[in-house]
């Protein structure tokens, strides 16, 4: 694998709606108006992501991060505009201590040695803009429209892109949601707040996408989940196995495979079933 080209593939799914997807795995998005461009997450800083982003749009740009997490936004150490929920600025920094170590779990040992020298220089401190729910950013013909949806870590953040009716998800709602971190919400507060953002979005929007695997999940995803977190609240929940970085978890829908729900179903929730509320 040649390093210096292949972090980053662009696959178009909207005409104003680019997804940009890593060596690492995660999914960008690139959304474009008529006057601006918006960047939504920048990964954890892999070669140059400014300059391939250049190469699909000369707009003034501004970077949205959907949440601090060592996926999604130590690559914006390299950009100029930066917006984060505040919320999440203890989890960005934490996670900046550890961005090499998740990049070379990622690619392998074997290959690490190469790439290690084109990982962006972290920024823990980086200046950034605060963002918050209902804050809508114009990008010409385009609205992007935040909302809060916290539960994954304390600031998560989706984004609707009101005029193509799309949904970026982010790992706020997900088939894998992680609520078992330390950052995240006991499984009751995270079922108000996707009940909250369901309702204020009902009917605004025809496809969600998704920072991880495929990036469009279902459109109901949203829908779906209150159940998911009704059956481990009543203790009716599957509770397969699952372990992370040493911390054990269960997930609530069985699955096969990478999270492909064995009743048909799509959301779904990975739970410290000491955590529920
Ligand atoms: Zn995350």
């Amino acid at each position: 694998m040649d390093f210096a080209t292949d972090f980053y593939i662009a696959l178009p799914l909207a005409p104003c709606l680019t997804e940009i997807h890593t060596l690492t795995g995660e999914n960008l998005f690139l959304v474009q108006g008529s006057r601006r461009a918006v960047l939504i997450d920048a990964g954890p800083g892999l070669g140059d992501l400014p300059g391939f982003v250049h190469r699909l749009t000369t707009l003034p740009l501004t970077v949205l991060l959907t949440h601090g997490h060592v996926d999604h936004a130590p690559g914006c150490a390299l950009f100029g505009e930066v917006y984060m929920n505040p919320a999440d600025r203890p989890v960005y920094r934490d996670h900046c201590t550890w961005r090499d170590e998740y990049v070379c779990g990622q690619v392998g040992a074997v290959d690490f040695p190469a790439l290690a020298p084109q990982l962006c220089a972290l920024q823990p401190d980086k200046p950034m803009l605060a963002l918050h729910g209902g804050m809508v950013f114009d990008l010409g013909g385009l609205h992007i429209r935040a909302v809060e949806l916290p539960g994954h870590t304390p600031g998560s953040m989706v984004f609707l892109l009101m005029e193509p009716r799309l949904l970026i998800a982010g790992d706020a709602c997900t088939p894998s949601t992680y609520l078992f971190l330390p950052e995240s919400s006991t499984v009751t507060a995270y079922r108000a707040a996707v009940c909250r953002v369901r309702d204020a979005l009902a009917g605004q929007y025809d496809h969600v996408y998704i920072s991880h695997g495929h990036p469009e999940t279902s459109r109901t995803i949203l829908e779906e989940m209150p159940a998911v977190c009704d059956t481990v609240l009543a203790g009716r929940a599957d509770g397969q196995p699952f372990s992370f970085r040493g911390q054990n978890a269960r997930i609530a829908k069985a699955c096969a495979g990478r999270f492909k729900r064995l009743d048909g179903g799509c959301a779904n929730l990975v739970y410290d079933p000491l955590r529920l509320g």
